[in-house]
């Protein structure tokens, strides 16, 4: 069984590191604490490595253990998680270079670079499979890990909102609570918490937003410009993309963001119903869920907005 061979490789290595994707939400974060967290107690003492993440998870127990780089490039076990491919994964160099490799996430459209897998595309979250591997570990979840879990388990269900969600959602969440661990709290500092910049965007992305294809799909973007005017920090783009889903009729929300280095623009998909945003993703390089995925295209605003519309239409 895979987590048998993932708790050898564990107990084998000496350094280990712990990586996720770029532009890291409360599931890639969450997972990664919770695991750094747990491996302490197994007695190794391993590197999370995140560039940057919003300010906003900074309640996050251990936050202020995370590097931005590290000094040893030969990590003896490198661990991956929340994140469906290696051309995502931040940092991936730590990965490339590691003896041995990990990948755990929940993604349809995981790649399985990893030496070994363990992939659920059925679980709403990172953190949630995570959940299963340290019962399976026999490790006792503390509140403190129980809180890292939970800010992946609310932030990607949508705070329980989104298909996904399993009866063992529930349960781990009822275990938490008599455990003492403050769900509502998580709740307000992940979804409930703006940044005034994310406010600011989101008047811009309100704005701009058109409704098309007979009122089913919304577009909107927003300019490297857009986020140097209101002084836009990592994570203040998060939840844009729902804005448009949440409107009646609407079955796909598009979010473009710029990205100037690479000269296009970063794609986020949402759908409502019945359209399988990663299938759409998929034809220009991305991937995700279902109904949450995301890519990237070159190109100006029309020549991106052209090229996704192109793609959704076949699909709707
Ligand atoms: P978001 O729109 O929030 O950036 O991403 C939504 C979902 O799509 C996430 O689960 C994310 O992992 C996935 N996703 C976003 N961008 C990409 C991408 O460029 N490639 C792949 N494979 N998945 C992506
Ligand atoms: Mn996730």
């Amino acid at each position: 069984m895979t987590l048998d061979e993932i708790l050898k490789e564990i107990k084998v290595a000496k350094k280990i590191v712990i990586l996720t994707h770029e532009s890291p939400d409360g599931d890639a974060i969450g997972s990664s604490l919770a695991m750094k967290l747990v491996l302490k107690k197994l007695e190794k003492d391993a590197d999370v490595i995140i560039p940057e993440y919003s300010r906003l998870f900074n309640f996050l127990p251990g936050i202020d253990q995370i590097k931005k780089e590290s000094d040893i490039k030969n990590y003896d076990l490198a661990i991956s998680l929340d994140c469906a491919d290696l051309k995502r994964l931040a940092q991936k160099e730590y990965f490339e270079n590691a003896k041995r490799t990990i990948v755990i996430d929940h993604h349809g459209s995981n790649h399985m670079y990893g030496d070994l897998n363990y992939v659920n595309p059925v679980s709403p979250a990172c953190c949630e499979i995570l959940v299963g591997v340290f019962e399976y570990f026999q490790m006792d979840i503390t509140k403190e890990i129980g809180i890292c879990l939970m800010t992946g388990i609310i932030t990607d269900t949508g705070g329980f909102r989104h298909i996904g969600i399993t009866p063992e959602t529930f349960e781990f969440t009822a275990e938490l609570i008599r455990k003492g661990v403050n769900i509502p709290d998580i709740y307000k500092k992940t979804l409930r918490t703006k940044t005034k910049a994310n406010f600011l965007l989101t008047k811009k992305v309100m704005d701009r937003m058109e409704i098309l294809e007979d009122g089913k799909v919304t577009f909107t973007y927003i300019t490297m410009r857009d986020e140097e005017e209101v002084g836009a920090e990592p994570g203040d783009h998060e939840g844009l993309v729902d804005i448009g889903r949440d409107i009646e009729g609407v079955e796909v929300s598009i979010f473009i963001r710029q990205n100037k280095e690479e000269n296009g623009y970063k794609v986020s998909l949402r759908s409502g119903n019945h359209v399988n945003v990663s299938d759409v993703c998929l034809m220009f390089g991305g991937g995700g869920h279902q109904r949450a995925a995301g890519g990237f295209i070159q190109g100006t605003v029309e020549q991106v907005k052209e090229r996704i519309l192109k793609e959704v239409r076949k699909a709707l």
